[in-house]
Order: structure tokens, then sequence, then C-alpha cells
């Protein structure tokens, strides 16, 4: 159990935030040394990478599975149990000691013992140990499994899959922070298909309980329902790998994004130097063939040009990012936004080659040498600055309003569930 007993350090749950009354106080101890059976549950799309048509659910404590139509108990088992649910039409097929036993549109998975994983596999994941329940439901292309999951635990797993665990403990604290207020912002951001979150980059990554340390846990416990306001406002927040020098202003990257006060671009460097030049993305370079930067404009929409003859920067924003390019043809010129170039490039060549759209352009012959700086787009908190600020001693307050400058780090107080869904930027990813 990732929140067992033990006190809480931080503000109070923001269930615990309404009028206290003295009747109550006991109730509230109990809130507060057990917060856990009282964080409200987040629904995760499990696989959104591969897109599973079975999957083999493994329990050391027994599993049941629920008709949640009429919430009848379908199937038990006790102790060590392996069932294979299976996608065929319409239905989830299940199949224990390789005999099919039933069939439901939709089946709702749990330990039979309370706060204990379950463990899945499927073609490309071994054994990935998961909490809470699962809702398995075949649609007509694959079968989705949701993960319905505690939202500090939720956290727990993704600030482990967004940043190193073996990060110093202020950097975590951060992150923590961040993943906490995207959570709320972002909230039913899924809400089509019925679950929250998917457990892709597009929103954050979550894996379940891989990779989570004691280490994660404590950032997340020690921050416990803190989230960036301003202005009383739950805050967009996006955070990024590496600035390579300065953070972006949001709509200088997403062009028609709201140009919020704390989103507006931070300096990297206080001291001659910039605290994320720790980060292997840093600086980078890498060089292309004309006739291959040719090929990957055909990807660009009308674009009916022929005989590229040049590539140009025309416009850079504060940050010295990329923000548009001239490509010279042998018929006419074409202008494209250095996002535009970022995402082309990736998909067609793969990601993380142009690590971001803050390069400059040097022609060697007959190559083009892009030398660029930083990983990502920019926007928000610079982790490996992050990291950079907690080796040199700042706590994750500092870290925070450095990044999303005039905000304010309180508890939340929301009831969950009650946005409107967002229609966001992914936290990290473009
Ligand atoms: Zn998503
Ligand atoms: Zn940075």
């Amino acid at each position: 159990m990732l929140f067992g007993t033990g006190k809480a350090a931080g503000a109070l749950p923001r269930y615990c935030q309404s009028r206290v009354k003295p009747a109550t106080f006991l109730l509230l101890l109990s809130i507060i040394i057990c917060p856990l059976d009282l964080q409200a549950d987040i629904r995760v799309a499990l696989f959104q990478k591969e897109l599973p048509k079975s999957v083999i659910v493994t329990s050391n404590t027994g599993l049941q599975l629920k008709d949640p139509v009429n919430n009848k108990i379908v199937f038990t088992q006790t102790g060590m149990v392996r069932l294979k649910l299976q996608k065929k039409g319409q239905r989830v097929f299940w199949s224990y000691n390789g005999k099919n036993t039933g069939k439901l549109v939709k089946i709702d998975v749990s330990s039979l013992e309370e706060n204990k994983s379950l463990y899945l596999t499927t073609k490309k994941i071994s054994g990935r140990e998961y909490s809470g329940k699962l809702e398995v439901l075949a649609t007509p292309e694959f079968l989705l499994v949701i993960n319905i999951v505690k939202e500090e635990e939720y956290l727990c797993s993704v600030v482990a899959n967004e940043m190193p665990v073996n990060w110093p403990a202020a950097a975590l604290a951060a992150q923590a922070v961040v993943a906490r207020t995207y959570m709320l912002k972002n909230l039913a951001r899924h809400q089509v298909r019925k679950y929250d979150f998917c457990d892709l980059a597009h929103c954050q990554v979550y894996q379940g309980k891989e990779k989570i340390s004691k280490a994660v846990i404590k950032a997340v416990k020690e921050t416990r329902s803190l989230i960036l306001r301003y202005q009383e406002k739950i805050c967009d927040v996006y955070f990024h790998s590496t600035c390579g020098g300065r953070t972006a202003a949001v709509q200088s990257v997403w062009p028609q994004s709201t140009p919020l006060p704390y989103l507006q671009g931070q300096k990297e460097n206080e001291t001659g130097r910039a605290f994320c030049e720790p980060s292997p993305h840093f600086r980078w370079s890498i060089s292309m063939a004309l006739s291959e930067i040719e090929c990957l404009l055909k990807g660009i929409k009308n674009n009916k040009l022929h005989s590229l003859q040049k590539l140009t920067i025309k416009k850079v924003d504060a940050a010295q990012r990329v923000q548009e390019l001239k490509a010279t043809y042998a018929n006419g010129d074409l202008l494209l936004s250095g996002e535009i170039f970022y995402l082309n490039w990736g998909r067609k060549y793969g990601w993380h080659q142009l690590k971001s759209t803050k390069f400059q352009i040097e022609t060697r012959k007959k190559k083009y040498l892009f030398v660029g700086q930083g990983l990502g787009h920019g926007v928000g908190m610079c982790q490996w600055g992050a990291y950079g600020r907690a080796q040199n001693g700042w706590g994750f307050r500092r870290i925070l309003n450095h990044y999303f400058p005039g905000t304010q780090i309180k508890p939340a107080t929301e009831p969950v569930h009650c946005f409107p869904p967002a229609i966001g930027h992914p936290a990290s990813g473009r």
C-alpha cells in the first residue's frame, strides 16, 4: 500500500478543507491518519500504445469479476489466480485454467482483498503491477482496460515515470505539484470514452506501480493536495525535459493559446551557467541532406512545390526558438512554423532527433547541420533546470515560483470531477 498509516505532511487533503466542527474532529483525525480511503478515484485507460485484444490478470490474493449492469458477482476465486480476458466481437470472454467460463460486454475486475495489487500481462508487457480496480470493455477494435486508482497513487506513478526517481527530493516534489495541478485541471480529458486520462505522454505517463520508489512516495505525500493557482484558479501547467537556456512563452509555442502571465518564459541562467546545463540534451546537433529535408516537407499539406534549394530561419522568439522557416524551391517559397517542421521531422524520421525548435542552421557542403539546445516544447517547468536548482539547495516552492511566477502554491479544495473537460495540450509531449 502506498499511503498507509502515518502522519500526513503538509496541508490537509482537500476533502478536509470545509469548516471543521468539533464533533467531526475524530473523523478528521482518522482522515489525516489514513487518507487513502478518502481519495478520489482517477480513471486511466491502460495500454494505449498497443491497444490489446487480450490481457492476463493475475492476483496473489484472489479476485472477483462483477457484471456492472446488475452488480452481480460472476466469478470468484481465492488465492493465486491467473485469468485471461479476451475480446471476441463485442464481448469480453474470461477463461480460467484454460476453460472459457463466461462473457460480458463489460466486466469489473477487483482483488478479493482490499488494497492488493493486480498484475497485468499483454503481448508487450509482463506482469505489471497496478493498484485499484479494473473495468474491462470490448470495443470494436480492442480491449479497453480502465484502471480505477486513487489519485495520490496515480500521481506517484506519474512522478516516477515523468522524472528519474533518483533525482533530488525538491525536484521530485516540484514535479508532484505540477503533476497534481495538471491532473486536476485536465480531469475528464477523455470523457467521450468515459475515462479521465490515457497512460501516455498525451496526458501524463502512467505505468502502475512500476518504478515507484520511496523518494517518489515521499514527494507526493509531502506535497499532499498542493497545486499551483493564479488568482485562485487552477493553473495551466506544462513541463519539459530541458529548456536549453530559457523557457518559452506559451503562445509562441502554441499560437492559439491564451498568453497566461505565468507562462511567459523564464531565464535559466542566473550565475553565468544555465541550471539545466547538466542535461545530456542541453546541446545537440544533427545533420540532414537537402533531399531528406525536401522529403519531410512533402508531408506538409498542400505543398506542391518541387526542387528544394534552400532552408533558412526567418523568425525566432525571445527564447531563441524557431517560429518561422522559409523553404526556397525552384518554383516558389514555402513559409512554415518551427513547430510544424519539428512535428514533420518527428513523424518522418523519428522523435527526439531534432530535439526542440531551439536551433540554428549551418550548411556544410550538401548537408544541413541543425545545432540546437534543449529537449521538448520549452513551456513551464524545465525538469533539468529543477534538477540543477535542487542540487543548488532550492526547495520545491522556490523552484515552482521561478518557473510559474506570480502563482501560489495552495491546497486543492475543489470537489473532484466537477470540471468541464479540458482540451489542452499534453503536459510534456507536443
Ligand atoms: Zn491522453
Ligand atoms: Zn532549462
